[in-house]
């Protein structure tokens, strides 16, 4: 079975949650090809380093933009994208491409850390 293409991106103040996310399913992650923007990349690899994550421009810069790329040409599987809702956000207008681009191409989408821990029971569990 082909390798689960999963893209990974959360906002600063959410940072820590994608980092613990990451490393209570490493094993599941090292079955993946990753995909991540800069930062949020660049916080998993410190925590989990035998992982193999592209990482993409800064979310802010336009990697945000670059995994919908990724998703408009059916190359990403899934996404976590962990928003945080209570800070406004330069590149909101970024923000709200990719997930529409996700909705479009109905990947399977875990904007909070609770939908993503049924996204690696239910979907990623089974690959
Ligand atoms: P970052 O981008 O991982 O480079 O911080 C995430 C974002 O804010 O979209």
């Amino acid at each position: 079975m082909a390798r689960f293409r999963i893209a990974l991106i959360a906002h600063d103040q959410m940072k820590n949650q994608m980092v613990e996310w990451a490393e209570r399913h490493r094993l599941q992650l090292a079955q993946c090809d990753i995909v991540a923007t800069g930062t949020t990349g660049g916080r998993i690899l410190e925590r989990c380093p035998e992982l193999s994550i592209t990482r993409m421009k800064s979310g802010p810069m336009g990697g945000d933009q670059q995994i919908g790329a990724l998703i408009a040409e059916e190359r990403i599987d899934g996404l976590v994208f962990f928003v945080d809702p209570l800070s406004p956000h330069p590149h909101d207008v970024d923000v709200k491409a990719l997930t529409r681009l996700a909705l479009v191409y109905n990947i399977p989408m875990a904007c909070n850390p609770a939908t993503a821990e049924l996204m690696v029971a239910g979907y990623m569990a089974t690959r």
